[in-house]
């Protein structure tokens, strides 16, 4: 029987068990004992529940991020803050958060930078590297869940973050060259594996993801040198890699003097022959064959179909997974009550995934015929999901096919439609405007929460939201902006909340999965040809502009987003369901046209995330993404405004795709990064208008109408003042009002100053 093995699994706990402690002790409503006392509850209850499987991993438990873990493991712990009192726990979330929990005098310190993993929407903690670090093992954290997986009768695969990727993904804050840290590096790696040796584990299994993406020379050689430096010892290795194609990294990877290789055997499905002919006889394969990044049920005989000759020629060298760690994915889908019994029958989340990942191994022992009944309903479901009414919808198909060029463009230049714009708005030099929401008071939350359980009715709900929106114009327009919002008060998420008016979508109510830290997001689950039947958020911007003679924008999210930040069907193309969102978009955008609302903005919070892992394949994402886009939006007559706005300033490297969205206007945040952005004009003129963000929204800071000035006046530099807007970085949902108020006046000031200054 092929060996099966989990490479993580989801922290965060089935119903949240670990945000909730972690914020108790954060807010010292709990002790350190306390927390460590859930934490140690949980991965109980983890193991237990693979306990099916024949190596469980430990150590990607994390209270916090499990790069951060690996830089404590390392001892790379920044002067900032080792150089501060406290416990290594209050260091710990110190350079996870900025502050300690539990410190009376709570003295802050930079946090370490929060980035992406790969293409997930997980965030981990940048690891600091300087010419001068020093490493120092630190072991005793994973030591003791080594321990305690070991006597709760498991057998425990520690799981580590590898050398070369721990480097890669870390930042050299004086530019040094991370490389050179790396003889120093293994040789606490060479301490580790000593350290595990005397724990009795057989089996360790390395994480190296960055071999899924692009290396030069320099790094693949020095993945070669590295992985020949270990000390292994008696232990074995597993070396991991996930989230896509090895590529021109195949041969390399296979060629590592390690003990067995994993791969994505979902994204990477098209190299698994290739990488069984050149791995060495003597090393085991992992294949992950079960989703770790989506929901859908796997097709289980299809698997048979394809293992089974992999099988006769790998024998005991073959090993199943699921593709990734499972933290991408929620805990349990039997919580899941509310579920249409059929979309319910087509997913499966980690604890049935790891069920998925037994059943393939028995019936490859056994033969499907023992089986029969748990592969026919697998089999089941799966057809009723390819026959559901459900998933298609001709409508939709036949209008996408009657989708002509003219439609995504629009009528007349970005010139000629400004000019036509302003005698309409007649909006002065720099106007101001907002990202969209406004603070979400715990009065909203409370309305939204007592309205979802149905204590409020439809009426007392909709009086709730009109009085909110009323309060939220009027302090606007005394605040003095240009362009107003109305707010957001309606929605808990800019996705979620589309995603229960749209046909195609279905929402989990416990499908959490960890963004970063103790924040989690749950992703609606697309997995139907998407529709509208009907307008979603016209009534609240009509009423919202029925309240002022100032333009009120309508807010939608795009497509590209609602796309990037679903869990979305696995049966067509990404681009397909993509347009399908697009054409609904477009009619949402039509029918806030047709009601008076003159400027629209539709978001693309989330466009560059979807950037795929290598650049080679960037332009093929980033041409259906901007289509899309381009065919939500670009129906409008020239007279009304388009918005979009992108949250991110790593805005270079994109710049012509930007560009061809062709959004009369962009909002984008910059702030932090003293207009850095900029720089990327002196290569592309960026040829509409722009907004960049000069307010920091991350911070409880307020920023003063001078340095907004400076920041503005840099920005003219590169674009001409006619084109430029004076916004935040983005929504203000999580800012008070105490803070937002004074901001925003500031801000509104220095449009005035600048307005001076520039005519
Ligand atoms: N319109 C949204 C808001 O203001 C945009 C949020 C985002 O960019 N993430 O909240
Ligand atoms: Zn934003």
């Amino acid at each position: 029987m092929p060996l099966i093995h989990n490479l993580g699994f989801p922290r965060i706990g089935a119903q949240r068990e670990l945000k909730f402690a972690l914020e108790n002790y954060w807010r010292a409503e709990i002790n350190s004992d306390a927390l460590e006392a859930t934490a140690a509850g949980l991965r109980s209850k983890h193991w237990q529940i693979q306990d099916t499987l024949d190596l469980v991993p430990v150590g990607d438990f994390s209270l916090y991020d499990q790069v951060l873990d690996m830089s404590f493991l390392l001892g790379n712990v920044p002067q900032r803050i080792s150089e501060l009192n406290g416990d290594e726990l209050q260091a710990y979330f110190r350079l996870a958060r900025g502050r300690a929990p539990q410190d009376p005098d709570s003295q802050s310190v930079a946090a370490g930078e929060l980035t992406k993993w790969f293409d997930t929407n997980y965030h981990y903690i940048v690891p600091e590297f300087e010419k001068d670090t020093r490493f120092s093992l630190n072991v005793s954290r994973l030591l003791s869940q080594i321990i305690e997986a070991r006597t709760q009768g498991h057998n425990a695969k520690p799981v580590i973050l590898g050398p070369l990727s721990y480097l890669r993904l870390g930042k050299a804050r004086d530019g040094s060259n991370k490389l050179d840290l790396l003889p120093q590096l293994l040789k606490v790696y060479n301490e580790l594996f000593k350290a595990l040796q005397a724990s009795g584990i057989e089996w360790l299994q390395i994480d190296e993801p960055i071999l899924v993406t692009e290396l030069d020379l320099q790094w693949q050689r020095a993945f070669t040198q590295a992985y020949h430096e270990l000390r292994r010892g008696d232990i074995k290795v597993l070396l991991a890699t996930y989230f896509g194609e090895l590529q021109d990294n195949l041969l390399l990877a296979c060629e590592l003097p390690v003990d067995g290789l994993h791969i994505d055997a979902i994204n990477a499905r098209s190299e698994v022959s290739k990488v069984i002919d050149w791995l060495p006889a003597h090393k085991v394969l992992s294949l992950g064959v079960i989703d770790g990044r989506n929901i859908w049920r796997a097709d289980i005989n299809a698997l048979l179909d394809y293992l089974e000759p992999i099988e006769k020629r790998l024998a005991n060298r073959l090993w199943l997974a699921p593709s990734c760690s499972l933290l991408h994915v929620p805990v349990d889908l039997r919580s899941e009550t509310a579920l249409a019994s059929d979309v319910h029958s087509w997913l499966a989340f980690a604890v049935q995934k790891l069920a998925e990942l037994t059943l393939l191994a028995q019936a490859l022992e056994n033969g499907r015929e023992p089986l029969e009944e748990a592969l026919r309903q697998n089999a089941e479901a799966l057809q009723s999901r390819r026959d559901s009414k459900k998933t298609t919808n001709p409508q939709v198909r036949a209008a996408l096919l009657a989708l002509r060029p003219d439609m995504s463009a629009r009528d007349t230049d970005f010139t000629a439609r400004a000019a036509l714009q302003q005698s309409q708005f007649k909006l002065p030099l720099f106007p101001t405007t907002s990202i969209g929401s406004f603070p979400q008071t715990l009065e909203i939350r409370r309305a939204r929460k007592l309205y979802r359980e149905k204590k409020l009715d439809q009426k007392e709900y909709e009086h709730f939201l009109q009085r909110e929106i009323r309060h939220c114009l009027q302090q606007q327009e005394s605040l003095g902006l240009d362009v107003l919002v109305h707010g957001e008060s309606e929605r808990n998420d800019m996705v979620e909340y589309f995603s229960e008016h749209l046909q195609g979508y279905a929402r989990s109510q416990f499908g959490w999965v960890q963004s970063y830290g103790s924040r989690c997001v749950k992703p609606p689950i697309l997995f139907g040809d998407v529709a509208r039947p009907e307008a979603i958020t016209v009534t609240w911007a009509k009423y919202a502009q029925a309240q002022t003679t100032k333009p009120v924008k309508g807010m939608l999210t795009g497509p590209v987003t609602l796309l990037n930040w679903s869990f979305v069907r696995d049966d067509q193309p990404r681009s397909e369901t993509c347009r399908q969102l697009a054409l609904a978009v477009r009619e949402e955008v039509l029918d806030l046209e047709k009601a008076g609302i003159a400027i629209i903005q539709i978001d693309e919070a989330a466009l560059r995330e979807g950037l795929p892992l290598r650049r080679t394949q960037w332009s093929n994402y980033l041409d259906w993404a901007v289509s899309c886009f381009r065919l939500s939006a670009n129906g409008v007559q020239d007279t009304t405004q388009i918005h979009t706005h992108m949250c991110y300033s790593e805005f270079n490297d994109i710049m012509e795709a930007i560009a061809a969205m062709d959004a009369d206007v962009i909002t984008i945040e910059t702030s932090r990064s003293d207009m850095e952005l900029l720089d990327a004009f002196d290569q592309f003129a960026y040829p509409n208008g722009i907004g960049p963000g000069v307010y920091d929204i991350h911070s409880p800071n307020i920023p003063h109408a001078d340095h907004i000035v400076a920041l503005m006046r840099k920005a003219a530099q590169k674009i001409p003042a006619q084109r430029l807007w004076v916004n935040p970085d983005c929504g203000l949902k999580t800012r008070r009002w105490e803070e937002v108020a004074p901001a925003l006046s500031n801000m509104v000031e220095a449009a005035k100053q600048l307005r001076a200054q520039f005519t």
